[in-house]
């Protein structure tokens, strides 16, 4: 029923990840109670790709060969594809993670920093793979280390392993929880014992967890697009503080944490989740149609037609055309077959920069009057690049359009930003930016507008928000207590 290699198809290949934009760090996967389960982890992460293209890791249990791990460099399908590494991996429970690079090693990656992390206790192994950023892990880490412990990376994830090691709990589940109640910031975990499978999220959900099912075994992943691979049932959304324990018996569900208010990163909708997964009973790709015609209706301007910045605009680019009734068209063409791998060797093939992944389709926008609609902006490099081949190609204006209000701060819940200094919006008025864009006009949507959009019929509740937005309100729902002790000062109280 199942393809015993994960990749017996010509399997498509990854986007291309943009570098003038935020980058989730993470994804996550596990699978228990089904043949071979780590085949169908190497399916879930290459379907989670998007989430971290940098490195990748697989643990698995079988009863006979006990626990097993390959963690690598690189796309899930250059390197859990062949048999000789899938045999390596046997058992019915397995747990995987995408990796772009965790806090205190960006740049400098060793194979030591690649997730699952595993840990021998008295009561048995343990692995974890974490997404998310502990936002206290530099005061856990000093206070670990004077107490004994031994780092093997430079990953803020690892503290859950120290802290579940100097636990009393009596199972693995126990030791867990106890580790995570220490830990601050951002968390979805995946975790596995010799039989359990293991998820939690932090009591906002910040990071995302769903729970689904492929014949009688159980899946977690970061997203339901990663179930749609291996067949999976989608369940279930795995809610912001719980833990969920699976065995042969089943789920069993548990709050460990103090009860909070969720505050999801609403940055999920914009930008870092797949467009075909579901978040909160909603499509993405829905959504994010939503959010174009949001900004439609707030930004108008007189154009012939609206184009997509690809991949990532065209959902809201649709929703925008849809709104103004002006015609919608790919006035930028992406080249899906260039990758990472390809556009990193030579200094002279990296300065062809955007040329390389984005063509204008010239007869298109020859002489017309051109809404260019992208998710965000964040150093503006790709923006003023992408404005000058529309000109080049006869565009008589160019009219950018933000999916998302201006990123003006850095987030510290799993997502690679650039320092604050570096952020378009962080230094500049809408105005400077359409002048440093050199554009014919820049709208952004609102926060309000967005909040709308995703669901929020009343917009955001200034007292209570209902999502996090703090790279764009600058207002953290977890104090980054870590940054703040290296110099970043918080938004001063209005
Ligand atoms: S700061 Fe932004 S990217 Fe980070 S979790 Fe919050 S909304 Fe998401």
């Amino acid at each position: 029923m199942f393809p015993a290699h994960p990749f017996d198809t010509d399997a498509f290949l990854p986007d291309v990840a943009d570098e003038d934009k935020l980058k989730e760090e993470c994804g996550i996967f596990g699978v228990v109670g089904v043949k071979d389960a780590a085949n169908f982890v190497a399916l879930g992460l290459h379907a989670l790709q998007h989430r971290g293209q940098e490195a990748g890791g697989i643990v698995s249990h079988d009863p006979e060969a006990g626990f097993n791990s390959a963690r690598r460099f690189g796309y899930v399908r250059d390197n859990f594809t062949s048999q000789s590494v899938m045999e390596t991996l046997p058992g019915p429970l397995a747990i995987g993670h995408v990796r772009y690079s965790t806090a205190g090693s960006k740049g400098q990656t060793a194979i030591r920093d690649v997730q699952p992390f595993f840990g021998e206790f008295s009561m048995g192994g343990a692995a974890i793979a974490h997404n998310g950023n502990i936002t206290n892990a530099n005061a856990l880490r000093r206070e670990l280390i004077e107490r004994g412990s031994i780092f093997q990376s430079s990953s803020d994830s690892e503290c859950i392993i120290h802290l579940m090691a100097r636990s009393m709990g009596r199972s693995i589940p126990d030791r867990m929880e106890d580790a995570l109640k220490k830990v601050e910031g951002a968390f979805s975990v995946v975790a596995m014992t010799r039989t359990k499978l293991i998820g939690v999220r932090d009591p906002l959900g910040v990071r995302p967890l769903v729970l689904g099912q492929v014949g009688d075994g159980w899946v977690l992943s970061s997203e339901t697009c990663a179930l749609d691979i291996i067949g999976a049932k989608f369940v279930r959304e795995i809610e912001p503080g719980e833990m969920v324990v699976i065995n042969d018996k089943g789920v069993e569900s548990h709050f460990p944490f103090r009860r909070a208010k969720s505050r999801f990163c609403i940055f999920e909708h914009v930008y870092f989740s797949r467009p075909d997964s579901i978040i909160g009973g909603r499509s993405v790709y829905e959504t994010r149609e939503a959010i174009g015609m949001e900004l439609a209706k707030e930004a108008p301007v007189e154009a012939d037609l609206v184009c997509p910045v690809p991949d990532s605009g065209t959902p809201a680019a649709i929703g925008y055309a849809r709104q103004s009734g002006i015609p919608y068209g790919m006035g930028i063409i992406r080249n899906q077959y260039v990758g990472r791998t390809f556009i990193e060797p030579t200094e002279q093939i990296r300065n062809m920069g955007v040329r390389l992944k984005l063509n204008v389709n010239r007869a298109l926008i020859d002489g017309k009057r051109v809404i260019l609609v992208d998710d965000s902006v964040v150093r503006g490099t790709t923006s003023r690049k992408i404005k000058e081949m529309i000109l080049d190609a006869g565009a008589a204006e160019v009219h950018f359009r933000i999916a998302s209000p201006p990123t003006a701060w850095p987030c510290f819940y799993g997502v690679d930003t650039p320092q604050r200094e570096k952020l378009l919006a962080a230094t500049m008025s809408e105005e400077e930016m359409r002048d440093h864009l050199a554009v014919d006009s820049l709208k952004f949507i609102s926060l309000d507008g967005l909040y709308r959009a995703v669901g929020q019929s009343q917009g955001r509740n200034p007292d209570a928000p209902q999502y996090c937005d703090a790279c764009f309100s600058g207002e953290y729902p977890v104090k980054p207590a870590d940054m703040i002790e290296q110099g970043f000062e918080l938004k001063a109280a209005e």
